[in-house]
């Protein structure tokens, strides 16, 4: 089966907006964006073997990209901050019913020489 078909890509979206909503995140309301996304997601899954953030450089080493596999560390804040995480792909309540626009979200993970490995 192709990993990144339609259907896989439906499934995977089901699948992330209920966990999302279990845990008090939206999945951006914009469908064909957030699949886009899921897609990109899929792609990373099967070059590096997880699920790095497809708006940001992975390494391609899974200890290195810790903080950036999806959903990564920044989520929560950046959620909380600015309604949505860096790639938009998930957003807060009001974002999500339209009562607030998602606006750019600065990068929050530092700089590589900055950063620490565990
Ligand atoms: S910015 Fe969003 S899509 Fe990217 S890893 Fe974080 S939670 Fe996932």
């Amino acid at each position: 089966m192709d990993d990144n078909s339609e259907k896989t890509i439906d499934q995977v979206y089901e699948r992330l907006k209920k966990h999302a909503e279990l845990t008090g995140y939206y999945l951006n309301p914009d469908d064909k964006f957030t699949k886009y996304l899921i897609r990109s997601l899929l792609i990373n899954q099967k070059r590096y073997g997880y699920w790095a953030c497809p708006c940001r450089l992975a390494s391609g080493n899974r200890k290195e990209d810790a903080d950036i596999i999806c959903p990564c560390v920044y989520r929560e804040p950046d959620v909380e901050e600015f309604g949505a995480c860096y790639c938009a792909l998930y957003v807060s309540k009001e974002i999500k019913d339209g009562k607030k626009q998602a606006e750019p979200i600065p990068e929050r993970r530092p700089p590589k020489r900055k950063r620490t490995v565990k």
